[in-house]
């Protein structure tokens, strides 16, 4: 997972480090968000994505990195789901 976020569109209302503060801060003078950790591990995922979601300005995008081991692609794994036609 690749973190990045934007400044210019950051309006300082602060869910992300609400959301996942490990990760993200804020300036203690202007409020603008700071990045912690640019690639944080698998057990954040869930957090950092809920923060860019809630986030008002739209300042955080979320990409995954290729060869990232917990990447979640979306990709099928063929296993398929129970009960699913053939
Ligand atoms: S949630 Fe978005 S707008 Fe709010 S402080 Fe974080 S990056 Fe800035």
């Amino acid at each position: 997972m690749l973190v990045s976020v934007d400044q210019d569109r950051c309006c300082s209302s602060g869910q992300c480090v609400l959301t996942a503060p490990t990760v993200f801060d804020q300036s203690d003078e202007d409020g603008y968000v700071q990045l912690l950790q640019a690639r944080p591990g698998p057990a954040l995922a869930a957090e950092v994505r809920l923060a860019a979601a809630l986030c008002p300005g739209r300042a955080i995008t979320v990409s995954e990195a290729v060869g990232d081991p917990g990447a979640d692609t979306g990709a099928d794994t063929g296993s398929g789901s129970v009960g699913e036609p053939a």
